[in-house]
């Protein structure tokens, strides 16, 4: 019991969390061969029914036979007797003669002695007794009675002979002389008669054979036939010859054998015969198979066992095999698995060197990337730096280290903060909490940052300077990442501040050149006039001509001061924006250019114009320039302008159509720069300023201006103003 619980732990209680190979294989072996021994047991212990039940029947066809054999005895031996019963010898009471009659008889073999018996029971002749000795009475009176009454013949059971004096069975027949019954002959069988039969019918020496009469005493015997002889048969025996003449069933025999015994009553004489078998002998066989069976088992189990464990460890050490170079190669080692001699695994094993030699090439590539990214992170202009999402620096290159006047060695582990100026500490923290409320809301790749706003970036020596910062954030191994490329903008910051000064100073210089020019330009006007007035006389057409000349080249003098000034004070004047209603300003500007529209029978139509915010002087310009011109520019007869609006995508845009001479698109870009005119002061008079003063106010308002592309003729001028989100109602 103790060896069988060690296995059962061995093979399944130490693999319960993962079996091996092993214990696997082994149950698995004996889970086969477990069911086909069961099997073939089953069908020994079936033929062992089988025989059972055919022996069964067998024996007591046997018994019945031998029973047959016994009536057959018994009848022969009344035959005998009654022959001899009708001898004359017997009529001519001739008792000697019949003495030597029933002599012959008795050769014959089965009858043992011969007695005749008188009405009276004296035995007459006994052929046990020499002739004229005194014969004794009867033994079997009773038997005797019955058969002078009866007139019958009667065998009797196993009796005690009175001449004999021993056990034997007596057959009697009535002697009939005259019609009646005179006498009985009595034929005497001993027992031994009977246990010869047995022997003659040959059955296997183990068998315990008994012959029993209608009492159910042992007439005969195959086994200690003079301890039982003449005793009663076994009482279970005789139990059951009660309820049936024939059958077999299991039983302990006189001596307390436990036999299988097959037994047969003869209806005609109620002797009977039972035939036991031994249940040793019986289940030997059996006996013999199964231990034969177990055995093989055994052994098969065994080897099986002892293959399978063979087999398991071979497979187990193949995979174990495998374990250290799949370990290197999670190291990232180059591995070469060798020839493991089981199929799977080494399957697995070339997969695991394939996957090494993959690996490998990967990671050499993933080397030189990340060798190209460090050389251009090391050598970009700007400044790299990267960090954690506590903002404490991970990464600084080169160009950071210059910029910021720290060597990375002293940058790492630092906080970003320690290069941001402390009035920006706040607006930074917010900058980063946008960027990872993007992230968590967003791709969960990553979220570009954008560029910033110029903001101000702080040097080790506490120096500030202008930085533009593009920020980027990504997620790695669930903690986010920002890189900050960060540009020093202080050349550029500088180069845009003079660049204003300067154009500050020429909008000034523009503005009190025109300005100032004005009164000495009138004064020049004035005098000429003076001089044509009072000295025309005096001059010749030349000097004329060339006073009309100059009155003419002041005149344009004067309009180009004024445009000039106009030009410049767009820029030099405080804007002040308030909501203005475009069709209030083209109704105004219509009015002014009232005397030139008549002048030249040009007609304008408005419609659609809204409401927007802007400064309106500078928006009645506009108008009023856009509109001049496309009166201007016309050959037609009857000059046509048409100003209208429409709203698209959060702002208007404008339209100024014209059927005049057109533009060609070469020149749609350069008509807008100041004193660009694609015309001379003969053909069209003009300063060439307008459509600059027009661009000026456009983009002072947020907006852009363009030439649209036209089929037929004229020009459409478009421009945009921003929508006036402050509520005001648009007129459409
Ligand atoms: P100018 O004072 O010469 O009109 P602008 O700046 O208003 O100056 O115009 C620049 C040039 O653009 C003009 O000289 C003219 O050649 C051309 N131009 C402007 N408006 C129109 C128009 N509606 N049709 C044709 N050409 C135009």
């Amino acid at each position: 019991m103790h060896t069988y619980f060690v296995i059962v732990r061995v093979l399944f209680l130490k693999s319960v969390t993962a079996p091996t190979i092993r214990s696997r294989l082994v149950l698995l072996t004996i889970l086969c061969m477990v069911p086909a021994f069961l099997m073939a047991a089953l069908v020994l212990a079936y033929n062992y029914r089988q025989q059972q039940d055919e022996l069964s029947r067998e024996s007591i066809a046997g018994a019945r036979t031998l029973t047959r054999l016994v009536d057959r005895e018994l009848a022969l031996a009344q035959v005998a007797l009654d022959v001899l019963a009708a001898s004359p010898a017997l009529k001519l009471r001739d008792h000697a003669a019949f003495q030597r009659q029933a002599q012959e008889v008795l050769k014959r073999g089965f009858i043992n002695n011969i007695a005749l018996i008188d009405v009276s029971g004296q035995q007459l002749v006994n052929t046990a007794i020499p002739f004229g000795e005194a014969l004794p009475m009867t033994g079997v009176m009773d038997q005797v009675r019955r058969v002078l009454q009866s007139g019958q013949p009667e065998v009797s059971g196993l009796v005690t002979g009175a001449a004999l004096k021993r056990q034997l069975v007596s057959v009697m027949v009535p002697v009939i002389s005259g019609g009646n019954v005179s006498g009985v002959l009595s034929g005497v069988i001993l027992p031994g008669h009977f246990a010869k039969l047995l022997d003659s019918y040959d059955l296997p020496p183990d068998r315990i054979t008994v012959i029993f009469d209608p009492a159910d005493k042992v007439v005969a015997r195959s086994h200690d036939p003079e301890l039982y002889l003449g005793k009663g048969i076994a009482s279970g025996l005789s139990e059951r010859l009660k309820q049936v003449k024939e059958g077999a069933f299991e039983l302990a025999t006189l001596e307390g054998v436990q036999v299988l015994s097959a037994f047969s009553r003869s209806p005609v004489s109620g002797w009977g015969v039972a035939i036991g078998i031994p249940l040793n002998s019986l289940t030997q066989d059996l006996r013999h198979a199964m231990a034969m069976l177990l055995a093989v088992m055994v052994l098969l189990i065994g080897l099986g066992v002892a293959g399978s464990w063979w087999m398991g460890g071979r497979i187990a050490r193949a995979v174990r095999a495998l374990q250290a170079p799949a370990r290197d190669l999670g190291q990232g080692e180059r591995i070469e698995v060798p020839e493991l001699g089981v199929q799977e695994p080494n399957e697995v094993g070339q997969e695991l060197t394939r996957a090494s030699v993959l690996l490998q090439s990967t990671r050499s590539a993933l080397a030189e990337n990340e060798t190209r990214l460090r050389s251009i992170v090391e050598s970009a202009m700007d400044a790299i730096i990267a960090v954690d999402a506590r903002q404490v620096i991970l990464m600084f290159n080169a160009a950071a280290e210059t910029m910021f006047s720290c060597p990375a060695g002293q940058a790492i582990g630092m906080p970003l903060t320690r290069f941001i100026p402390k009035r920006f500490h706040a607006h930074n923290a917010e900058v980063f909490q946008r960027q990872e409320q993007r992230q968590r809301t967003g791709d969960p790749a990553g979220a570009p940052g954008g560029v910033t706003d110029v903001t101000v970036g702080l040097r080790m020596n506490g120096e500030e300077f202008p930085a533009e910062v593009s920020f980027s954030s990504v997620r790695q191994s669930g903690h986010l990442l920002h890189t900050l490329i960060i540009r020093d903008v202080t050349s550029r910051v500088r180069a845009y501040k003079a660049l204003e000064r300067s154009n500050l100073d020429l909008q000034q210089f523009a503005y009190v050149a025109s300005h100032d020019l004005k009164t000495p330009l009138r004064s020049i006007g004035g005098f000429v006039q003076l001089l044509e007035r009072n000295h025309a006389d005096k001059l010749d057409e030349k000097g004329l001509a060339l006073i009309h000349r100059t009155t003419a080249a002041v005149r344009r003098l004067e309009q180009l001061t004024e445009d000039l000034l106009s030009y410049a004070r767009i820029e030099a004047e405080v804007r002040q924006f308030e909501p203005v209603d475009m069709a209030e300003v083209a109704r105004e500007v219509l009015h002014l250019l009232e005397a030139t529209l008549q002048a030249a029978g040009a007609t304008v139509t408005v419609h659609g114009l809204p409401l927007v915010r802007g400064d309106r002087t500078q928006l009645a310009q506009l108008l009023m320039n856009l509109v001049g011109n496309g009166i201007k520019y016309c050959r037609d007869p009857a000059p046509r302008v048409e100003v209208s609006a429409m709203h698209k995508d959060r702002e208007w845009v404008f339209s100024v159509k014209d059927n005049g001479i057109g533009i060609d698109p070469r020149h749609h870009e350069k008509v807008f720069e100041v004193f660009k005119r694609l015309h001379s002061q003969s053909d069209y008079p003009g300063t060439g300023i307008g459509l600059a003063i027009c661009r000026r106010v456009v983009e002072g308002h947020g907006g852009r201006i363009w030439i649209a592309a036209h089929e037929g003729p004229g020009t459409t001028f478009s421009f945009t103003l921003p929508e006036d989100l402050t509520g005001h109602p648009h007129e459409t």
